[in-house]
């Protein structure tokens, strides 16, 4: 892939324009038509594609605009799910939790039109498509199915392991598994990263895996197990602590470190960004680092994910200039 050094992303996510989302409820209470609010959501792609390349971001996505949810997209797509109606996540916040009632198995291409559109409208190729992974699925679904748990995350990763072969057929060359309930049991983690392995077996396409908040821990031991090349974590958030036990376990992927706190509004400095890499560099050589955020920015207002973007970029700019200065950087 010809990317410059320390290539920047975004995991994935990036806050839908307030007019998607006023078409979106139109669109609920039957004020337009459906074929109306898929083309408010290909302009949202596009603006948010948009966003991305002013900011000047080297992997971008399309935001996941069509998405209201990372499990809910997904199972309404999949055979084996039903949806009963909103649970309370905490606070006065819902969300749509699927129930898996029957056999899960693949069904309908999920996301096949998102990259082709997402495709056409890139200015790079190498633009970054995101699926929710197999123990996710599981852990944020009610189970009503299986006895085994092990046997339901399994037929989650067939599933998905359909999706991105025909994701990679439509022209994604970057694919990432999200999966960050990954570590939220301590006794299934071994096969939930052999699940994860299932989803991606026999893809050929660049593949990296996000995990995010949680105790690091507990997955430390799996990380060199994942057949990926790349897994990308919070790490801001933890002040970079997780870097001194990635080394200890000698984790030898890339990494793509989290530089920017989606959680809080005040926007780093391109000096913090540019110090914080120069911190990831202690632990890892150059070659080995990406650079995104924790998480995705979908939360934060859209100007505050757009300044926390380009703050990213202009700090990796600093270290990119330094290490040419140096030589250690050709051009
Ligand atoms: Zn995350």
């Amino acid at each position: 892939m010809n990317l410059p050094a320390l290539p920047t992303t975004v995991i994935g996510s990036y806050p839908r324009p307030k007019w998607l989302r006023e078409a979106i409820s139109l669109h609920k209470n039957g004020r337009i038509a459906k074929d109306e609010l898929q083309e408010a959501f290909n302009d949202a792609a596009v603006a948010v594609m948009r966003d991305h390349q002013i900011a000047g971001i080297d992997v971008p996505t399309d935001g996941e605009v069509r998405r209201d949810e990372m499990v809910e997209f997904f199972a309404e797509r999949m055979k084996g799910f039903k949806f009963y109606g909103p649970v309370r996540v905490w606070g006065t916040a819902y969300y749509r939790k699927p129930s898996i009632v029957s056999k899960v198995e693949y069904g309908q291409p999920m996301l096949v039109d998102e990259v082709q559109f997402t495709k056409n409208i890139s200015y790079t190729p190498y633009f970054k498509v995101t699926i929710t992974g197999p123990y996710t699925m599981a852990y944020w679904s009610y189970n009503e199915y299986y006895r085994d748990r092990k046997e339901m995350v399994f037929d989650l990763a067939k599933a998905i392991n359909s999706e991105i072969r025909n994701l990679v057929s439509a022209g994604a060359q970057i694919i990432q598994v999200d999966e960050p309930a990954i570590h939220s049991t301590p006794e299934e983690v071994e096969w939930a990263v052999e699940a994860v392995n299932e989803s991606v077996k026999g893809i050929n396409a660049k593949l990296m895996i996000h995990i995010c908040y949680g105790d690091y821990k507990i997955i430390a031991p799996y990380l060199n197990e994942f057949k990926v090349d790349q897994i990308n974590f919070a790490l801001k958030i933890y002040n970079y602590k997780p870097l001194k036990l990635f080394k200890e376990i000698g984790y030898e992927k890339e990494i793509g470190a989290g530089v920017i706190d989606v959680h809080n509004r005040n926007v780093e400095t391109e000096e913090e960004v540019y110090k914080d890499i120069k911190r990831l560099m202690e632990y890892f050589p150059m070659e080995k680092i990406w650079i995104n955020p924790d998480c995705g920015l979908k939360l934060l207002p859209r100007s505050i994910a757009f300044s926390k973007m380009v703050s990213m970029v202009k700090g990796v700019e600093m270290v990119r200039e330094e290490l040419k200065k140096t030589g250690a950087l050709s051009k």
